[in-house]
């Protein structure tokens, strides 16, 4: 059985190739120019989608040895995610399902991320504990099988990921802000500025524009403007702003393993190649005799084996598409699974 997995939901354009249940190949292709613009251009991701996703799918291609008649099943991110950018990938997946009269299912990026883990040679064990921090969601859930996912928060306001770019880009470190926090802030071992965490009504929700707006008005308050911030507090602040967003990530995992019987965590969603949310997390999975899965940096960023492992899940359970399957943009975190049961 050879599957071949398409994601173009953001900035990634990603094309994998699943044989036999081994994933052959996984190439992911970045738009780098939207650092230029501060933040991911809704056009410019969909025009980019489209004049590499065809090179892409011929090298995976390629590089898996395999044919396009060869491939039995087609998958593809519906979503969530940029509509334009959406529609690229799903067209183009369709098309080829409808020319070649292959199956054809579609995916929900954020349950790729969920069992994205499975793509590891350690994988989770059901039921687990998943954190989903990525750059539009922040998700807390109990996965209980392959159909059955428990949602016990999410955030309020900004995604974790959305936090990191925000405030890099508040102290002039530009997009994606991630990285750019973790590696200044590596260097800084001293005192951290004591940034506030936010209490939710819903005890395992999350919200991180306070924190944003806090790290906003030390700049005021000590500084004037964030272009007078002396290059020797950057560090400083941004080890700060980390620590404040894994506390608040690590407190409702801690409590959520206290409350619920989980055999693992898993970690997945492009914040999870943060290092100190990492190593926060081992020490808790130690502390409490809990098996920790964090997907190697190529699977926890957008990627396509992800889509095609799901796809094939998917599929191998039965279920049937027609080709009419529309992408949904903001596909909403409560409706996992189901959109695809019909
Ligand atoms: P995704 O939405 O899954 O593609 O992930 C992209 C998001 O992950 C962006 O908001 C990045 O800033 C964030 N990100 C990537 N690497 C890191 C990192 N090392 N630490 C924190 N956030 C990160
Ligand atoms: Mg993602």
């Amino acid at each position: 059985m050879n599957v071949l997995g398409i994601e173009t939901s953001c900035d990634e354009t990603s094309v994998a190739i699943i044989s036999d249940n081994e994933l052959k190949t996984n190439l992911i292709s970045s738009q780098d120019f939207h650092k230029d613009f501060g933040g991911v251009v809704p056009e410019l991701s969909s025009r980019a989608h489209l004049q590499i996703l065809m090179p892409l799918i011929k090298n995976a291609l390629s590089k898996s040895n395999i044919s396009l008649d060869k491939i039995d099943l087609i998958t593809a991110t519906a979503g969530p995610g940029l509509i334009g950018a959406l529609l690229v990938g799903l067209t183009f997946a369709k098309s080829l399902a409808y020319s070649l009269k292959k199956p054809f299912i579609p995916v929900n990026h954020i349950e790729g991320h969920i069992f994205s883990g499975f793509l590891m040679t350690e994988k989770p064990e059901f039921p687990y504990l998943c954190l989903v921090v990525s750059g539009g969601h922040t998700l807390l859930l109990i996965v209980k099988s392959d159909t059955d996912i428990q949602k016990l928060g999410t955030t309020i306001d900004d995604a974790a990921g959305e936090a990191f770019d925000k405030v890099s880009k508040l102290i002039g470190l530009g997009y994606p802000g991630g990285p750019k926090i973790q590696s200044i802030a590596e260097s800084y071992q001293s005192d951290l500025i004591n940034f506030p965490i936010a209490q939710c009504k819903k005890e395992f929700d999350f919200s991180f524009s306070g924190l944003k707006t806090a790290v906003l008005r030390h700049i005021q308050k000590n500084y004037g403007s964030s272009e007078q911030i002396p290059a020797g507090d950057l560090p400083m602040i941004a080890a700060s702003f980390q620590a404040s967003v894994v506390k608040a990530l690590v407190n409702n995992v801690r409590k959520a393993i206290e409350r619920f019987h989980v055999s693992s965590i898993s970690l997945v969603g492009g914040v999870a190649a943060n290092k100190l949310l990492g190593n926060e997390l081992e020490l808790l999975a130690h502390k409490f005799n809990k098996k920790l899965v964090i997907p190697s940096n190529e699977f926890c960023g957008d990627n396509a084996a992800m889509i095609a492992y799901r796809g094939l899940k998917l599929f191998n359970s039965g279920l049937k598409y027609n080709l009419d399957y529309n992408a949904y943009p903001g596909l909403s975190d409560n409706t996992f699974i189901k959109p695809f049961l019909q």
